[in-house]
């Protein structure tokens, strides 16, 4: 029995182990030319669950849109950054202080990478545990890279009260993080620090603010059209 208990603690060490590093590999799809979409994984309630981000290209550098999950598939996402595009990552963008969008601050700042979010996600990932985004702003933020401009905006509360949004203007997209559902959601997803009478008027503030971008990407989930009008009818039904 004691031996039977011994090997049933090695295993589970070993599947605990595996569970914290090197468990997932992050997958990355282009968009366009210059624009590609990466996923990261993680463990959420019993399931694996991907959260998407952005690699965009400009002629002189790359700007990523959120940190993957965790500083093991941060690693990995620089990694693909150097081989396949072989150019300096001006700036990570975090556009909340949840795990899928910070995990990976600590791997950012180790290789001195700028790391920008607004003031409110600098004040929550302090009170979370993580390190502090370096370059900060109130309500938006127009960063120039080579060519191309990207504009990071506070729409106003909603899956959380520090999420943002980015627009990324050469290729006319939308990035909505965590404040935008998939097309195909059933639900609001993690709603434990969401502002759920604010969210949908902070939406209207974002359609705004850029009426009618081309593409739409969601936090999780594909980028089919009608994300924002299926968070609206989530939002509507809670
Ligand atoms: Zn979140």
């Amino acid at each position: 029995m004691r031996q039977l208990l011994i090997i049933s603690c090695l295993v589970l060490f070993s599947a605990y182990s595996y569970a914290q590093e090197g468990a997932y590999q992050i997958d990355v799809t282009k968009l366009d030319s210059g624009l590609y979409l990466y996923r990261s994984y993680a463990q959420y309630e019993g399931n694996k669950v991907s959260a998407n981000g952005l690699i965009v290209e400009a002629n002189d550098s790359v700007v990523v849109i959120d940190s993957p999950w965790d500083n093991d598939q941060t690693t990995q996402l620089l990694d693909w950054i150097e081989v396949e595009i072989g150019k300096p990552v001006a700036a990570v963008v975090i556009t909340h202080a949840h795990n899928d969008r910070i995990g990976g601050i600590a791997t950012l700042h180790e290789r001195n990478i700028k790391t920008v979010s607004s003031q409110l996600t600098k004040v929550y990932a302090l009170k979370r545990g993580f390190e502090a985004p370096r370059k900060i702003f109130e309500k938006e933020i127009t960063l120039s890279l080579g060519d191309y401009v990207v504009n990071v905006f506070y729409p106003g509360a909603g899956h959380t009260v520090d999420n943002t949004v980015v627009y990324i203007a050469p290729f006319d997209v939308l990035y909505g993080g965590c404040f935008i559902k998939s097309s195909g959601a059933r639900d609001l997803g993690n709603i434990e620090d969401a502002d759920l009478d604010s969210w949908a008027n902070s939406i209207q503030n974002m359609r705004k603010r850029f009426p009618v971008p081309k593409m739409v990407i969601p936090g999780h989930g594909d980028h089919a059209p009608g994300a924002i009008e299926n968070t609206l009818k989530l939002l509507s039904y809670k």
